[in-house]
């Protein structure tokens, strides 16, 4: 890049980080294309809810346009600020409500839920022909100009200033920049299913399950994050996506994500603790198993892992990034899961993600802006990412090894304290203030 012309961005994957990315630098005028590994853009078909936290929505304000910021805030669901602890009998240990430990907030500053489906749909609402599909990078290579060329599975390439990686936990981009950062196995494996909600199938659910996330504290060894995935109807203004060619725009027309509602549930233990061999046993095994493992919860809870479709259950090892060093400076980057992916249990990996996607692209407008050069541009994001990603993960890992503890006298504490704060408002709202933020 010379140094006067602003920098052409390519960003490999269009998750949620890179497409954040994306709008941010298009709105801001920064050249940029996003190359997808799928080969439409609707064929995400699967989806559950995402919680995004205040900080996540302050992200996406700063990088959307502000029309399909509005479309996220009307298409995103109810139930978001509350979270719920109860024992495997159902007994209630905790109720969390952000609105209520935090206070009234800004619309920007507060926590949502909503539907992937429809997340990426307001993701690629403005990009149109930024976004290309069916593009899987293989490779890059340094250019002698300086500049970089990325190079997909279909024998094309393109060449850019700028090459960040947001190619998720399986980054095709990290395996070439950094080897030695490592993804690895945490011996914690999860068996998920879905109940899907009918007019029949919800009067034998408990209402419980439907009003929010709730995570089971059985005395040791396991645990059970529940959700329900039930998608507010879209506001008209804003219930679909059309234009012509790809060429996509926020109006009114198909719902964002019709998917049957249905409550998610994931058990959760390590992999010792499981009978047999689980990658050998099929849907049907894994749903015996699971029913084996909880018989003795309470008759709701044996209700919802019985009564769902075994066609839907699903084996889920935990994976985790292992915490590397800074590096040295290049203009190949990463964001997201690509370089930080961390275990689901404190639900914040999007948020970070798109925490990565604002500084990065903060960063790349001040260098196209002749700010700062673009090196010390992109080093700034990198070190400040390095440490707040990193201590995502970590935090991540622990709670997931929280989950599955085998210590029986911690648990009984950790119990007790949760009873004690419900008892007792101001001492909740001490303790759990920022309850889902990184
Ligand atoms: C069960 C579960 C629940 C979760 N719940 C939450 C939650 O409530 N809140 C939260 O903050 N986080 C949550 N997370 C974590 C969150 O989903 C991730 O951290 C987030 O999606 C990361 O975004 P990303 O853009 O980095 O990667 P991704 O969203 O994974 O996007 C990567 C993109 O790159 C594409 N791609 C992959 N390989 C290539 C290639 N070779 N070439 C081109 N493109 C490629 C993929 O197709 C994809 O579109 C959850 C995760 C799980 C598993």
């Amino acid at each position: 890049m010379s140094a006067n012309k602003s920098p052409h961005v390519i960003v490999a994957g269009g998750g949620i980080g890179g497409l954040a990315l994306a709008n941010g630098l298009r709105k801001a005028g920064v050249s940029v294309a996003v190359y997808e590994r799928d080969r439409h853009r609707t064929d995400r078909v699967q989806g559950f809810r995402i919680h995004i936290n205040p900080s996540g929505s302050r992200a996406l304000h700063g990088l959307l346009p502000e029309a399909a910021y509005q479309a996220f805030i009307v298409s995103a669901g109810k139930g978001a600020t509350r979270f719920g602890f109860v024992t495997e009998q159902m007994k209630e240990l905790l109720n969390l409500d952000s609105e209520a430990t935090e206070g009234e907030r800004d619309e920007v500053d507060r926590h949502y839920g909503i539907s992937r489906i429809t997340l990426r749909q307001i993701l690629l609402a403005e990009l149109g022909a930024v976004v290309q599909y069916d593009k899987a990078i293989t490779g890059y290579a340094e250019l002698p100009d300086g500049r970089v060329e990325a190079y997909f599975a279909d024998g094309s390439s393109a060449i850019g200033d700028v090459l960040v990686g947001a190619d998720g936990g399986t980054s095709r981009v990290r395996a070439q920049r950094l080897p030695r950062a490592e993804r690895v196995e945490t011996g914690i494996v999860t068996v998920a299913g879905k109940f899907t909600l009918t007019d029949e199938s919800r009067r034998r659910l408990a209402p419980k399950f439907l009003a929010s996330p709730l995570a089971v504290m059985p005395p040791k060894g396991c645990g059970m994050f529940i959700a329900p995935h039930e998608f507010d109807r879209p506001d008209p203004r804003y219930s679909g996506i059309g234009g012509n060619d790809g060429a996509a725009a926020l109006v009114p027309g198909a719902l964002f994500d019709n998917t049957q509602p249905y409550v998610f549930w994931a058990y959760a233990a390590k992999r010792g603790d499981y009978p047999g061999e689980l990658e050998s046993l099929d849907a049907t095994q894994l749903h015996d198993m699971v029913n084996r493992l909880t018989a003795g919860w309470a008759p709701e809870l044996r209700e919802l892992v019985g009564g769902s479709e075994t066609d839907t259950i699903t084996l889920i090892p935990i994976r985790t990034s292992v915490p590397v060093p800074q590096w040295e400076t290049t203009n190949v980057t990463l964001l997201g899961d690509a370089i930080h992916s961390m275990t689901p249990f404190r639900g914040i990996g999007a948020n970070v993600a798109l925490r990565d996607a604002q500084l990065l692209c903060r960063k790349l407008v001040a260098a196209a802006n002749g700010e700062q050069p673009l090196l010390a541009a992109i080093h700034d994001y990198e070190a400040q990412m390095i440490e707040y990603g990193f201590a995502a993960v970590r935090d991540s890992l622990t709670a997931a090894e929280q989950t599955v503890s085998d210590n029986s006298v911690g648990r009984a504490i950790g119990r007790t304290v949760f009873r004690v704060a419900e008892a007792v408002p101001p001492l909740k709202r001490k303790m759990f203030a920022g309850f889902g933020s990184e």
